[in-house]
C-alpha cells in the first residue's frame, strides 16, 4: 500500500530517502524529472526525487501549454523532432485525457506571411504524416472567405486563405504534477522545496547529495546509485558543482504569455498567426479568457524569477492589433500574466527562434547524468532514454536487470477514464456524484474534468465540508480542492495552490482575489505555520498577484 503524497506525509519521505541509498536520485520536479522518476518507478527502480521550489515551479508551469509537435520546427528540418513529438502527442492524450485536450488551430495565411499557401499546405501535410495524425484531425485547406467565416476578427485587407489543423491544450503544472503522482503511487518518492546544494562522492565517483529543506533549513545526507541532473534552465548550475572545468552549455531564452479577457478579444478558436517581425505567436481561448503568447528573446538575469518589461508587452499587443485591427488591445487589458525560460541547448551563431528545441543528454566522469532541452510534449521520451542509460550503469553495478520503458500505455494519476473515447461518457456518470452530494452540474463538471479518476477523492471531501469549513467560510468546492492538495498533491503555500494545483492566478485572478486570505487562513491552521511563515507566504502571495497584474507595467505603458 502506498502512502499518499500529502504535506504531511513530507518529513517522512525524506526520512525514507536518507535511509538507504537509492537506485536513482532525479534533481528537478519540472516536467523532465517527473517522467524520468515515473518512468524508473515502472521498471523497479528505487527513485526520489528532489524538488528546490514548488514542483513545476520553473518552467513548466509557464509554457504555451500545448502538446504539440512544433509544426514550425518543420522549417528548420527539425524532422526527428517533430516526428517524434507530434506522436508523443497522442499518447500524452490517451494516458490523460482529463489532462490534454484537442485544440482545433487556426493558421490564417497573409500576405507577405511566413508561410505561403503552398509552403503552408506542404508543411501541414508532412506535420500529419511525420505525427501520424488521424484523419479526422489532418489538415485542412481554407479559402479566405471560410478563414473569414472561421474567424470574423481576422483582418480581410492582407488575407489570401487559411488552415484548420488540431494541436493538444494541456495545463503544464497539473500535467507534471499527474505525472509525479503516479510516481508516488507506484512508490517513488518526491518532495518539494528541497535544495541540492552540493554533491558526495566515493572514490571520485557521485555517491549523493547534500540537501537543504527550504522549509526548516536543516540538512541531510541523501545516497544514490546513480544521480540525473533534470533541473531545466538550472542544469548548468548543479553541472560546474560537479565539475568546475565544464563551460555553460544552455542558452536561456524568455517567453512571455499575456492573458486578456475573452470579450476583449473573443476569437472562436486557437490561432496560430504571423507577428509583424517574422515570428508567429498564439492566441487562446480558454476558462473566459484568451492568452497571447509567446516572446523569445535571450535572458541572462535571475532563473527562478524572470519578469516581463515593457518591451515584451508591447511586441504582444502589436502583434494582436497587427492581425486583430478592430481589437486594439490595450495593456490595461492585460489581467495577469506569466514568464518562462527555455532550457535550450547553446548552438553558436543561432538566434532564439532558431535553436533547436531538441534535447540532449551529458554524461560526465563522476557519473553524473544531466539532460537538458526539450518540450514538454516529449516529456516521457526523455524519459524513456534517460531511464534506458540509468538501467545499463544498475546493471555494470550490480548485474541487475530491468524491463524495458513502460509508460507507453501507462495513464497518469487522474488519468483512468477509459481513455480520450470513453472519457465524456465518466464526465456525464461522474457529474451526477457530485449533484446527488450537493454541487452545482457546473461545479461538479468542473472537478470531474479536472480531476478525472480521482474525482471519488476530491468528492469525498465533500461529506465533511459542514462541519471542519464552517469557520472560514470556504465554499465546498474549495475546501474539497484544498483538502485534495494537502493530502494528495503536497501543497505547502497558498501560492502552490494557486498557481500550480489550480492554475487560478493566470485564468481566475479575480477569485483568488476574493479568496487568497480564506485559503491563507486555512491552510495556516491545518499546517501549523509559526508566525514567520505566516507573514512571509501572505506576503509572498500579495506580490505573485501584483506582479500577475503586472501594475506597474500596465500604467507605464496606457
Ligand atoms: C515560454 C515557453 C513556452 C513553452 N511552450 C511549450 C509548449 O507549448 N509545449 C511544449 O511541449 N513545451 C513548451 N515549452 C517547453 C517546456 O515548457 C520545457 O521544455 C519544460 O517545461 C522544461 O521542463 P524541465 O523539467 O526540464 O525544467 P523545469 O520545469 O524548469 O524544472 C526544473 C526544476 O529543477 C528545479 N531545481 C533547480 N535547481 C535545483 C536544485 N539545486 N535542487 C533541487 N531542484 C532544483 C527547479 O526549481 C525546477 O522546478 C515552453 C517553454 C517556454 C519557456
Amino acid at each position: 500500500m502506498s502512502e499518499f503524497f500529502s504535506t504531511q506525509n513530507r518529513a517522512r519521505f525524506i526520512e525514507q530517502m536518507c535511509q538507504k541509498p537509492l537506485d536513482l536520485l532525479v534533481i528537478g520536479g519540472g516536467i523532465t524529472g517527473a517522467g524520468i522518476a515515473l518512468d524508473a518507478v515502472t521498471r523497479g527502480m528505487r527513485t526520489g526525487l528532489l524538488e528546490m521550489q514548488d514542483f513545476a515551479a520553473g518552467t513548466s508551469s509557464r509554457s504555451t501549454k500545448l502538446i504539440h509537435g512544433g509544426l514550425r520546427y518543420l522549417k528548420q528540418l527539425e524532422i526527428k523532432l517533430v516526428a517524434e513529438t507530434g506522436r508523443e502527442r497522442k499518447i500524452v492524450y490517451e494516458n490523460g485525457p482529463h489532462i490534454t485536450k484537442a485544440e482545433p488551430m487556426l493558421l490564417p495565411l497573409v500576405k507577405d506571411g511566413s508561410l505561403s499557401k503552398w509552403s503552408a499546405s506542404l508543411g501541414l501535410a508532412v506535420y500529419d504524416w511525420l505525427a501520424k495524425v488521424p484523419v479526422s484531425e489532418r489538415r485542412r485547406m481554407l479559402s479566405v472567405e471560410e478563414t473569414k467565416t472561421m474567424e470574423p476578427l481576422l483582418d480581410n485587407s492582407s488575407l489570401i486563405g487559411g488552415a484548420h489543423y488540431y494541436e493538444y491544450r494541456t495545463d503544464d503544472a497539473r500535467l507534471t504534477i499527474e505525472v509525479l503522482k503516479e510516481a508516488v503511487d507506484r512508490g517513488g518518492r518526491a518532495v518539494n522545496y528541497m535544495k541540492v546544494i552540493d554533491f558526495l562522492y566515493k572514490d571520485k565517483k557521485i555517491a549523493g547529495v547534500v540537501v537543504e529543506d527550504q522549509l526548516t533549513n536543516d540538512k541531510h545526507e541523501i545516497y544514490a546509485q546513480v544521480i540525473v541532473n533534470a533541473t531545466g534552465p538550472w542544469v548548468d548550475t548543479l553541472d560546474v558543482l560537479n565539475d568546475t572545468t565544464k563551460g555553460e552549455k544552455l542558452y536561456l531564452t524568455k517567453g512571455v504569455h499575456i492573458v486578456v479577457a475573452q470579450s476583449r478579444l473573443p476569437i472562436r478558436q486557437a490561432l496560430y498567426f504571423d507577428t509583424p517581425d517574422g515570428r508567429m505567436v498564439f492566441a487562446i481561448p480558454r476558462a473566459g479568457k484568451t492568452y497571447i503568447g509567446t516572446t523569445d528573446t535571450p535572458y541572462k538575469g535571475e532563473t527562478a524569477h524572470p519578469h516581463m518589461t515593457n518591451e515584451d508587452l508591447t511586441y504582444l499587443l502589436n502583434a494582436v492589433n497587427h492581425i486583430f485591427p478592430s481589437v486594439q488591445l490595450v495593456a490595461s487589458d492585460v489581467e495577469s500574466h506569466w514568464v518562462g525560460l527555455r532550457p535550450l541547448i547553446r548552438q553558436t551563431g543561432k538566434g532564439p527562434s532558431e535553436i533547436s528545441r531538441k534535447d540532449e543528454i551529458f554524461q560526465y566522469e563522476s557519473g553524473l547524468i544531466s539532460i537538458a532541452g526539450g518540450k514538454l510534449t516529449g516529456y516521457r521520451k526523455m524519459a524513456e532514454r534517460i531511464v534506458n542509460l540509468v538501467a545499463i550503469r544498475l546493471r555494470q553495478k550490480e548485474g541487475r536487470k530491468f524491463t524495458a520503458c513502460q509508460t507507453h500505455n501507462l495513464p497518469v494519476s487522474g488519468g483512468n477514464v477509459g481513455g480520450s473515447t470513453g472519457f465524456e461518457n465518466f464526465v456525464k456518470e461522474k457529474m451526477q456524484q457530485g449533484v446527488l452530494l450537493g454541487l452545482t452540474a457546473g461545479e461538479s463538471e468542473k472537478l470531474v474534468r479536472m480531476y478525472g479518476s480521482n474525482v471519488g477523492q476530491v468528492f469525498s471531501y465533500l461529506q465533511n465540508w459542514k462541519v471542519e469549513s464552517a469557520a472560514y467560510g470556504l465554499t465546498p468546492v474549495l475546501f474539497a480542492q484544498l483538502q485534495y492538495a494537502l493530502n494528495h498533491e503536497m501543497v505547502v503555500t497558498p501560492a502552490d495552490f494557486f498557481i500550480r494545483r489550480t492554475g487560478a492566478l493566470y485564468f481566475h485572478i479575480d477569485w483568488v482575489r476574493n479568496w487568497e486570505t480564506v485559503v491563507w487562513t486555512y491552510l495556516m491552521n491545518e499546517l501549523k505555520w509559526s508566525k514567520e511563515k505566516a507573514i512571509e507566504y501572505r506576503q509572498q502571495m500579495r506580490e505573485l498577484i501584483q506582479e500577475a497584474e503586472g501594475e506597474a507595467l500596465v500604467k507605464n505603458t496606457k
